[in-house]
């Protein structure tokens, strides 16, 4: 039996945003970058995790109950339940008491072989799509052992394989991964440092540098999420189209990404603030400048995934 384990937040079949035709998309837990927009806040953590849905918790208070480290609380007005997270270990329990699956686990341990057994179910999918696989996260790469020996048993299998990545890693990890990669997708937040530090918790420098490596040797996609605020000026989108423009011969293009607030409501699952609220998604006409702006440098460029 295989000793590496991976740890997956969740697994989206039928997937046709990440890659060519039907793909099965494995979300993988943990990010090194904390970016403000993130609409996955579950992945961002190594460890598994409990999510409250309050709309559907009746407060009968079975989790309190069931929970072996006292990790559950009633809020002082009698009204609400709270988790202790830094106590809570994501053993499930509670998961299992709530009589109104209120409760959720995000995290689950797999082989790579047990991987591969939940994804190959669908391969007549695939293969009649011109699809595949896609693993996505958080950030993929944190868990590069895992990922190689994934990717490389689809691989052997004939199953198309695409990664979506930060590229916020050592080349050391993303080299040995490429041959087992029909094509890699890897965001491209914001040309001005300063910015992407304050914005996603790190710098962009090592994220270019593998992007230019990446862009010599596999298909690759850059993928700009348009955030008001942050990356959605003319001067950004300029910035990015000349950067593209110096890349390999293996960069295929852009998709502009529109902001969206559609995991929002999983911050508050995870009792977390979401600070970002307030932004507004760009306009289509927006969308459409910033679309005009990336193909009069010559970029193949196109608004969605
Ligand atoms: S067991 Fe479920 S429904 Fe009951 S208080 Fe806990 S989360 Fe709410
Ligand atoms: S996952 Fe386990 S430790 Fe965490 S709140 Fe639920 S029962 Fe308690």
């Amino acid at each position: 039996m295989n000793s590496i384990k991976g740890l997956v937040s969740r697994i989206e079949r039928f997937s046709i945003h990440d890659g060519t035709g039907i793909r099965t998309l494995v979300v993988m837990k943990g990010c090194p970058l904390k970016c403000r927009w993130c609409s996955a806040p579950y992945t961002q953590q190594t460890t598994t995790q409990i999510l409250h849905i309050k709309s559907c918790c009746n407060h009968c208070g079975q989790c309190i109950t069931a929970c072996p480290e006292q990790a559950v609380h009633r809020l002082d007005e009698g009204t609400g339940i709270q988790t202790d997270r830094c106590v809570c270990t994501g053993c499930g329990n509670c998961v299992d008491s709530c009589p109104e699956q209120a409760r959720e686990v995000s995290g689950q341990y797999y082989t790579p072989e047990e991987m591969f057994e939940q994804v190959q179910k669908y391969a007549v999918f695939y293969r009649r799509s011109n699809g595949g696989i896609t693993v996505g996260g958080g950030e993929p790469l944190l868990q590069s052992e895992f990922l190689k020996e994934f990717l490389s048993l689809c691989q052997s299998h004939f199953i198309h394989t695409a990664i979506e990545t930060t590229a916020f890693a050592p080349w050391e990890k993303i080299a040995p991964l490429l041959k087992h990669l029909e094509m890699i997708f890897v965001d491209l937040k914001q040309m001005n440092d300063k910015m992407h530090f304050q914005w996603t918790g790190v710098s962009n420098g090592r994220i270019l540098e593998n992007i230019r490596k990446i862009s010599e040797k596999i298909p690759l996609v850059l993928r700009i999420p348009v955030i008001p605020g942050f990356n959605d000026s003319a001067q950004n989108i300029s910035e990015s189209a000349e950067f593209a423009k110096t890349l390999g011969n293996r960069f295929m293009g852009i998709e502009l990404l529109p902001y969206h607030q559609l995991g929002i409501h999983t911050y508050e699952e995870l009792d977390r603030e979401y600070t970002l609220k307030n932004t507004i998604p760009p306009t289509d006409d927006h969308m459409a400048y910033l679309l005009n702006i990336m193909r009069s440098y010559g970029i193949e460029a196109r608004i969605g995934g």
